[in-house]
C-alpha cells in the first residue's frame, strides 16, 4: 500500500536531499502535517525566495544575496587580493571566514574528486579556476584547503598538477586537522593553526 499521492510526492522530493533516505523523508512529511500553518508557510516562502534571491558570484562561486554581480568578499577592497584560497564547497568557506584571520579571496570548486575520472573532473570548476588565475595575475599565493581525507587529498594533488605551469606559490593547510575528517567540522583552534601553519 502506498501513502496518499500528496504525501508520496513530498517524500520523493525530500529523498533527493543529501544523506536523506525515504524513511527520514517520510518523517519530515509527517512533521509538516502536524506543524502549525504559519511554520509551513514560512518554510514554503523561504524555499521560493532562495531561488529568487540567491546568486552565485562570478569570481569565486560563493552564494550571496544582493543586487551586485560579485559577492561581498570579492568586492571588498580591504581583502588581500594576493591570496586565493581554494575550497570544495560553501560550508568550508564559512568555516574559514568564522576564524576571522584569513583576509584573502576564495574560489569554490564545487566538490571533490574521488578518483581522477574524466566524468568527476568535469563536474568541478577546474576550467573556471584556471581562467580565474589567468585573469587575475596579481594572485601570488594559492592556498589549497580541501578536506583532510582521501577525496580531498586526490583533489589537492590534481589542483597542484594543473596549476604547476603557472609557477605560483602553492600552499596546503598545515598538519593538525583530523585525518579522514572534514574541514567544515574541524574545531576553530585546529583550523586556525592549520591555516597559519600552511606550507
Ligand atoms: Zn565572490
Amino acid at each position: 500500500m502506498n501513502y496518499p499521492r500528496s504525501i508520496q510526492k513530498l517524500i520523493e522530493s525530500f529523498s533527493k536531499f543529501p544523506t536523506i533516505g525515504p524513511r527520514t523523508a517520510a518523517r519530515f512529511v509527517f512533521y509538516l502535517l502536524k506543524a502549525k500553518d504559519e511554520d509551513v508557510d514560512r518554510l514554503v516562502s523561504s524555499i521560493s525566495d532562495l531561488k529568487k534571491n540567491i546568486k552565485t558570484c562570478s569570481l569565486c562561486f560563493n552564494t550571496f544575496e544582493a543586487e551586485a554581480e560579485i559577492c561581498e568578499i570579492c568586492s571588498n577592497s580591504g581583502r588581500d587580493k594576493k591570496l586565493l584560497c581554494i575550497v570544495s564547497k560553501d560550508p568550508d568557506l564559512m568555516a574559514l571566514e568564522k576564524l576571522k584571520i584569513y583576509k584573502g579571496l576564495y574560489f569554490i570548486l564545487g566538490g571533490t574528486v574521488s578518483a581522477l575520472r574524466k566524468k568527476d573532473i568535469e563536474k568541478l570548476r577546474f576550467k573556471e579556476l584556471k581562467e580565474r588565475l589567468k585573469k587575475d595575475p596579481g594572485i601570488q599565493e594559492i592556498i589549497i584547503a580541501t578536506n583532510p581525507n582521501t577525496e580531498g587529498e586526490a583533489t589537492a594533488l590534481y589542483i597542484e598538477r594543473i596549476l604547476a605551469p603557472l609557477n605560483k606559490k602553492i600552499t596546503r593547510l598545515g598538519r593538525g586537522l583530523p585525518v579522514g575528517g572534514e574541514l567544515e567540522y574541524a574545531d576553530e583552534e585546529t583550523l586556525k593553526s592549520a591555516l597559519e601553519g600552511r606550507k
